[in-house]
């Protein structure tokens, strides 16, 4: 097994990180280095930080408005380690899909707890907040729950914090 990316003893710890990811800075276009899943826009995939390179696991939570724009995403920590596996794993040259869901769900168990939920709209980051108390799951994007009163704990929680 070859490793690519030795920088993991930096990043031992999931939570150990409190860079302002690339990814919560509002204004800026959502950038994922790998895409999961789809559906008229992101629905999962992976970001990296280029100032701190840390990756997360981006799962869509919730989503409103025309064409399904308004996006809520939850952001998981991964260790370098596991998401150059997956990486690697994915870019190897195999198309079974059996497969790819095994290494999606072994990715989500190896992903720390939920950090942040990103608002982002039409492909650009609006705002960002702390999960709390919320436990974000990794529901598949056809099996969403409630999107409204997703967006309105969002709200609450933003301005609670
Ligand atoms: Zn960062």
């Amino acid at each position: 097994m070859t490793s690519l990316n030795d920088s993991d003893t930096n990043a031992a710890h999931h939570a150990d990180n409190d860079c302002h990811h690339d990814w919560l800075v509002s204004g800026e276009p959502l950038n994922p280095c790998f895409t999961i899943d789809f559906w008229q826009g992101l629905t999962s995939g992976l970001v990296k930080c280029e100032a701190c390179q840390q990756y997360n696991l981006l799962h869509l939570q919730a989503w409103q408005g025309r064409n399904l724009r308004d996006r809520i995403y939850s952001c998981a920590p991964l260790l370098n380690s596991s998401a150059a596996v997956f990486l690697r794993n994915m870019n190897s040259d195999y198309c079974d899909l059996t497969r790819k869901q095994q290494e999606v769900d072994a990715l989500i168990v190896s992903a720390g707890p939920v950090q942040h939920l990103v608002l982002v709209k039409d492909t650009i980051v609006d705002s960002s907040c702390s999960p709390r108390h919320l436990k974000p799951g990794y529901l598949h994007w056809r099996e969403l729950g409630d999107s409204d009163s997703w967006f309105s704990r969002f709200k609450e929680l933003q301005s609670s914090g």
